[in-house]
């Protein structure tokens, strides 16, 4: 696919950009390893003070970038504006954070004194996904070069502005242009990265296919790799919970970016005694979804991110349907544009169930029990998140031991935050992003003893 700009909204094509070459990326691999000789000197002081300003130039500049990411993926501005926000946020939170969580870890030894130090460890390549655009970036780059490493980034093909603005703010903000580059790239270059021995580590957000491929090639190397991939995330309602509030949260939980999110909620699992309940709420949530431009802050919801992508969703819901699932509501598609839709009676075997509906489909899955509910939720291949609603905490914080995934939230919807550890088991990944977990990712973890 060509490196261009589209508006899903309205299919125009915004702005192309050529290919980088292999030439132009050897220059920047040469730029961020002389780069980080330097960089990984400097200290949290000088680091803070660059990572700070970041955070004050986004927050300036956020309505700029929130239109990239509309016109580019779609999304609502208001979600966009938000996504700003939080990236300011991350980068404040490593700002304040990171020399704290990268100090020495004393050891208890027999004699001497013994620590473990975080040293950097060079050049990371981060390859990311267009749903997020700014936030999976900033992710990986606030503690990266918080902790003395260099960034280069390999982002999603369909939104080359908003990666091109992300190597900006840095820029402006003062850090040294070798410390984060975007390439303008395909993903057939990534294999020539991860072959240069200057490129230590590398983490991929995105499918399974992508981050098996960049785990094989890096395995190869011997580099360590983090991947966050997809994920399926149940969300689990008891027969004792608060099921008008579960219903309105988990029609927010599954429309958040235009039902784009690795932690969306994917699959409803219902105790069978307020499944009617729950579902006629639920479907009055998604019958008020606003539709229209998402530039224009009166609407919620316009187009998925590309037609291809609002085709396969397509594909999977028909498929469904053809093995015998329902259609409480929506289900048709219009270019870019899939309806908010809920599918009932998915029954396994369905590509509903077995599968990731990466856009606005909801599945219904009814379970006889709460130990039927958390068999439905860990008959997945993915794991990444999942949230647990009932009235009763001590019971709930009991039962999401038993969930096989990365993160189960109680009562709450499923977000990512700074402060805390995002990652996932099973099919959806390995490693873990976000707080303290998240910058010891990437460092030699030096143990030091003194006689
Ligand atoms: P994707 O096709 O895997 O793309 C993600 C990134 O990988 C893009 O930069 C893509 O480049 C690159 N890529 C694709 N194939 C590659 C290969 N063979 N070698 C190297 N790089 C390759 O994913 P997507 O469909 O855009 O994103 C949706 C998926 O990401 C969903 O499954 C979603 O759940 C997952 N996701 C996970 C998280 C998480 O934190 N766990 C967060 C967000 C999304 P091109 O664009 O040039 O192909």
């Amino acid at each position: 696919m060509a490196i261009e700009s589209r508006n899903p909204f309205n299919n125009e094509v915004v702005k192309t950009f050529e290919e980088e070459t292999e030439s132009q990326i050897s220059q920047k691999i040469d730029l961020a390893q002389n780069t980080y000789l330097d960089w990984k000197k400097t200290n949290f002081t000088h680091r803070k003070e660059l990572m700070l300003k970041t955070a004050v130039l986004l927050r300036d500049r956020k309505e700029q970038y929130a239109n990239l990411m509309t016109i580019e993926m779609g999304k609502a501005k208001r979600e966009a504006i938000a996504e700003i926000e939080k990236c300011a946020l991350a980068c404040g939170y490593y700002a304040g954070n990171a020399e704290k969580f990268l100090s020495n870890k004393i050891l208890d030894v027999p004699e001497g004194e013994a620590y473990v130090a975080h040293d950097p460890i060079g050049i990371v390549l981060a390859v990311m996904p267009w749903n997020f655009p700014f936030w999976q970036v900033f992710r990986f780059l606030a503690p990266n070069l918080m902790a003395g490493n260099v960034g280069l980034l390999k982002h999603a093909s369909n939104v080359p502005q908003c990666a091109l603005a992300i190597q900006e703010v840095l820029l402006d903000a003062g850090f040294p242009k070798g410390c984060f580059q975007t390439l303008l790239i395909s993903s057939s270059k990534v294999n020539m990265i991860l072959d240069d021995d200057r490129v230590k580590a590398a983490t991929l957000t995105g499918s399974e296919e992508a981050g098996s491929k960049v785990a094989e090639r890096s395995s190869k190397n011997l580099k360590k790799t983090v991947l966050e991939l997809g994920g399926s995330d149940p969300f689990i309602v008891l027969k004792d919970a608060d099921i008008k509030e579960a219903a309105k949260t988990g029609a927010k939980a599954r429309m958040i970016n235009n039902g784009q999110s690795c932690i969306a909620a994917k699959r409803f699992i219902l105790e069978k005694s307020i499944a009617d309940e729950f579902l006629s709420y639920f479907k009055v949530e998604f019958e008020n979804i606003k539709i229209g431009d998402p530039a224009d802050d009166n609407f919620d919801y316009g187009a998925m991110a590309r037609e291809d992508l609002a085709k396969e969703l397509e594909d999977q819901v028909e498929r469904s349907v053809e093995k015998g699932a329902k259609i409480l509501i929506g289900g048709n598609r219009n270019k870019a544009f899939f309806d908010p839709t809920i599918l009932t009676d998915v029954k396994p075997g369905m590509p509903a169930y077995e599968e990731e509906l990466f856009g606005p489909v909801a599945v219904i899955l009814i379970a006889n029990d709460e130990k039927h509910a958390i068999e439905l939720a860990n008959d997945s291949r993915f794991g990444l998140g999942g949230s647990l609603w009932s009235k009763d905490i001590e019971k709930a914080k009991k039962l999401v031991r038993e969930v096989e995934s990365g993160a189960v939230y109680i009562n709450k919807l499923m977000a990512s935050h700074p402060a805390v550890p995002f990652g996932g088991v099973k099919m959806s990944g390995y490693g873990r992003e976000l707080s303290e977990m998240g910058i010891k990712e990437f460092v030699n973890q030096k143990t030091v003893w003194v006689a």
